[in-house]
């Protein structure tokens, strides 16, 4: 828990930036479920790189970054690192950032076994596929999905799949005014 407040950019607002990596895009989705309170954090925030903005590389550091999903492929770990470094400080947010979630279900598979199920033998693949697809401006595939904190150095994690937007946002706010807070047992959401 933070005791100070943070200092704001020169707009006057703290600066948020988010980002999915291997996720299902649920977590980004449940931070706009905070409906018509989304204009109180417009009013305190304003987004850099980020999905909700579409800004693609980041135009001023963060105050806070919030992490969907976890690691599986070279992109990832590339935008996780950039992450560390443009924003203060580092928010994993869902399982899947925390602890590698539905992805990591192929953990327990070969890396070989599951690109072969996925694009030769699966009962949805082309009839006659027999290339796994490899490029050089393809991200590379790791051997296992890895939760944030084993790539680079995470400050605060929200448990919950997703977390529900109230959620994350009394977490980020708190955060940012370097207010207390607690969550209630009831609050944690798994869908
Ligand atoms: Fe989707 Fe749940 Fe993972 Fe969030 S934690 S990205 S909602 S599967």
């Amino acid at each position: 828990v933070r005791n100070e407040s943070l200092r704001k950019a020169d707009s006057g607002k703290y600066i948020i930036g988010t980002t999915s990596l291997a996720g299902c895009f649920g977590c980004h989705m449940s931070l706009l479920d905070i409906d018509t309170d989304l204009l109180d954090i417009v009013e305190l925030a304003e987004f850099n790189k980020s999905p909700l903005t579409d800004i693609k590389k980041f135009t001023k550091q963060c105050h806070i970054g919030l992490i969907e999903g976890g690691c599986s492929n070279s992109e990832n770990v590339h935008v996780l690192k950039e992450f560390r470094k443009k924003c203060d400080i580092l928010v994993a947010f869902g399982e899947c950032a925390i602890m590698g979630g539905i992805p990591a279900m192929r953990n327990f598979v070969p890396l070989q076994e599951c690109l072969e199920e996925a694009y030769l033998n699966g009962i949805t693949t082309e009839i006659g596929a027999h290339v796994v697809p490899g490029h050089e401006d393809i991200p590379k595939m790791l051997n296992n999905v890895y939760p944030c904190n084993e790539v680079v150095k995470i400050d605060y994690y929200i448990p919950g799949c997703p977390p529900s937007a109230q959620h994350i946002w009394k977490v980020v706010k708190s955060i940012l005014l370097g207010e207390e807070f607690s969550i209630a047992h009831d609050e944690f959401k798994y869908d």
